[in-house]
């Protein structure tokens, strides 16, 4: 089975020691591209290091929400010059955590737009990760009325994006009408093993609207272990357990699944594509 894996963190330090056998794991298991996003400075950074030994990954930079608060103008301006390099392929992972609010709410806010404001200058996609509280769906709202703020589904982002995604949903979690207003905004949505979680019944009814286009796999390494994988840790080759129930909810075969992720992976993950013009950045 062809896959990907939209979103694994081999920057963290729980894979320092073996990261080179986790990657022939993945590779065993078909995984062809995995997208390595930063959260903060040095883990930004460290994810160009990984794209620097292993072609076969992509990164991108940027700052989470937990770390709203730590990253100040000297760390967001580090962002910046690593956004410039040609490797980085999508801005994150950015968002909204109103679940554990490691940072207070306004600096998420603040940092969100700041992400989005880069992701539409340097034309990659943003990474976006946006949870609520268990039964809450206020991150969610809130990051609707930050997308709308931002202009995303109006023209200035049809020109940077033209056909692709604008930003991703990653490891979707939230209710119907949700899944349904960021699909209509042209984003795409990966799933992940969160969708095992009680309280995540939703995204199970939300799989089937999204188009197969826009629709990604990921694995969230080393969190979100799905049943049958490792809980310690885990790892890009688990990805296979969440395609296969993708594939089922689809109703459609695991290896056409595979070819569709990949696809989709490729149309909102660009390599070697030109900067847009319009902002240029000193
Ligand atoms: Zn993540």
């Amino acid at each position: 089975m062809r896959l990907i894996d939209s979103h694994c963190h081999l920057n963290a330090d729980r894979f320092e020691g073996d990261v080179e056998a986790v990657l022939a794991g993945a590779k065993l298991a078909g995984v062809e591209r995995i997208l390595v996003p930063g959260w903060n400075v040095t883990s930004s950074r460290r994810a160009l290091e990984l794209v620097a030994r292993y072609d076969w990954l992509d990164a991108a930079v940027g700052v989470h929400p937990h770390d709203a608060a730590k990253v100040d103008g000297a760390g967001w301006r580090e962002i910046l010059d690593l956004a410039a390099d040609p490797r980085v392929l999508a801005i994150g992972e950015t968002g909204l955590d109103y679940d554990r609010v490691f940072s207070p709410v306004e600096d998420q806010l603040v940092n969100l737009r700041r992400n989005l404001a880069l992701a539409l200058d340097t034309g990659r996609p943003a990474i976006l990760h946006v949870r609520s509280a268990a039964g809450r769906r206020d991150a969610q709202d809130a990051l609707l009325g930050e997308l709308g703020r931002a202009g995303v589904g109006g023209a200035t982002w049809a020109a940077a994006f033209r056909d692709r995604p604008p930003a991703i949903i990653h490891s979707f979690s939230g209710p119907l009408d949700y899944a349904r207003a960021v699909i209509d905004l042209g984003l795409a949505v990966s799933i992940s093993g969160l969708v095992f979680r009680a309280g995540e019944e939703a995204t199970t009814e939300a799989v089937p609207l999204v188009p197969r286009d826009r629709l990604l796999v990921e694995t969230d390494s080393p969190f979100l272990s799905p049943p049958g994988a490792p809980r310690r840790r885990n790892e890009p080759e688990w990805v296979r357990i969440t395609a296969a129930w993708v594939a089922e909810r689809k109703g459609i075969e695991d290896g056409q699944l595979g070819r569709d992720v990949v696809a989709a992976y490729d149309r909102a993950f660009v390599r070697d594509q030109a900067r847009p013009e319009r902002h240029p950045r000193a």
